[in-house]
């Protein structure tokens, strides 16, 4: 057993036959993978966010109902030549659609080029339909249909991973961070890394890999190498400025013959950064995704933005000075080389402190330990797609199939 303390106060918790930690493009499509093979057991779907998406969300306001920004990726492409199974019936229900926006290049010199293989921009491009958050939407349509049992808990941060019996009696207890009982489930799936990664102690003061006190607990020699291989990934953090511009500033943007540009590596060397990518909003307005290069996020990893999800769970406030000083970094240094005014925006600081997993990813025999009743899909999985959006897909399909064999 896990110390930590239990909560009496509460309801009884919910057994669910499958527990899918993470509600980004992984956990969603395994949930939807496997209720196309006809599976119609109990999921229940626990995300630290507001909203499904995960790295492919899409960032609203309440106060302002027609601001959407696609702060992770803005699109998504398809390099292997068999799509995964889950395209076809995304683009037929209008979740996704061909990214069609022009795609550009910027080099160290300030000059607007032709694209560059960049890894994300080759084969067929995809995005979500009117925003990135409708492929997950899509995702969790297929998984909800038929009124499948699929529940979805939003703002629901997993903290321990608690094994309970043996064989076919195994259940899986997750607890938030007070210890409180949040669910059981007999099959687990973690669709992200966190749990796995020494870095959850470090974002949140925690004592212990609750993926590694689990496989402990279990003795179980597979599972103890999977965790293993997923705490030691590195992944390449990205500090993003998200700038709202008003109608005035927005139409020097929206006359550029760009949506997306790409800095070479001259380019990311002379500003710190690695991509931009130019939104057109409602009533003229438009929205710029900066993304830095991986070494400005190496310099700022401290300073990860007082809207973060890490700031919100937390009840953390960065200090004001150094996000501010990141801000202006990245807004200086796209002027300097834009050149394009930024007059009256507003300005966000976005921080994925695992932006792009490095590969080796986790080695795809290792994806589903069954003795312990636990399974790994996403972008860290090693494979076609590994570290991008196709990877999450592929993954999670892949996964869904080994157990829809077994559940
Ligand atoms: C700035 C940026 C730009 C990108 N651009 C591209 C691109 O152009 N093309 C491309 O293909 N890919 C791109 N990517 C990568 C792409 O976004 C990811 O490969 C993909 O979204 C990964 O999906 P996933 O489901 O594997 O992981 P995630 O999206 O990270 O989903 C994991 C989910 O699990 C949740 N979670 C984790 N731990 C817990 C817990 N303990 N309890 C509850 N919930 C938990 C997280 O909140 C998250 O929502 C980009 C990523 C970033 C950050």
């Amino acid at each position: 057993m896990v110390a930590a303390p239990r909560c009496p106060l509460l309801p009884p918790p919910r057994s669910v036959d499958l527990a899918v930690i993470g509600a980004g493009v992984a956990g969603c499509t395994v949930a939807a993978a496997l209720r196309l093979d006809g599976w119609s057991g109990s999921i229940s779907l626990l995300e630290i966010g507001r909203g499904s998406g995960g790295r492919c969300a899409t960032r609203r306001s309440r106060l302002d109902p027609e601001l959407q920004v696609n702060h992770g990726a803005p699109f998504f492409n398809l390099r292997a030549s068999t799509p995964p199974r889950l395209i076809d019936p995304l683009a037929e229900s209008g979740s996704i659609a061909r990214y069609t926006e022009v795609i550009r290049s910027l080099n160290g010199d300030g000059r607007i080029d032709d694209p560059i293989v960049d890894g994300f921009s080759e084969g067929a491009l995809w995005s979500g339909n009117g925003s990135m958050d409708a492929l997950c939407q899509g995702l969790l349509a297929i998984a909800t249909a038929d009124q499948a049992p699929t529940e979805l808990h939003y703002s629901t941060l997993v903290r321990h991973l608690e094994p309970n019996g043996q064989g076919s009696a195994l259940r899986w207890t997750l607890r938030d961070s007070t210890g409180a009982v949040i669910g059981e489930a007999r099959w687990v799936v973690l669709s992200g890394t966190l749990l796995a990664h020494p870095r959850c102690q470090m974002v949140f003061d925690w004592d212990a890999i609750p993926l590694e006190v689990a496989a402990q607990l279990r003795g179980d020699p597979k599972l103890q190498m999977a965790q293993r291989h997923l705490a030691g990934m590195k992944a390449q953090a990205s500090s993003n400025l998200l700038l709202t511009l008003p109608t005035a500033t927005a139409q020097h943007w929206l006359k550029q013959p760009w949506r997306i540009l790409q800095c070479d590596d001259s380019a990311q060397q002379r500003w710190g950064l690695r991509r931009i990518s130019l939104q057109a909003l409602p009533s003229g307005r438009a929205a710029v995704v900066v993304e830095s290069s991986p070494a400005f996020a190496r310099q700022h990893q401290d300073v990860y933005g007082s809207r973060s999800s890490a700031a919100l769970l937390l009840g953390a406030k960065p200090p004001a000075q150094a996000e501010a000083a990141v801000l202006d970094a990245l807004e200086q240094a796209l002027q300097g080389a834009l050149q394009l005014p930024t007059e009256g925006a507003e300005r966000q600081l976005m921080r994925w402190g695992a932006a792009f997993p490095e590969a080796p990813g986790l080695p795809q025999n290792l994806m589903l330990c069954s003795e312990s009743a636990i399974g790994f899909c996403g972008d860290a999985i090693a494979g076609d797609g590994f570290g991008r959006v196709e990877g999450a897909l592929r993954s999670a399909e892949t996964l869904a199939s080994q157990l829809s064999a077994l559940l």
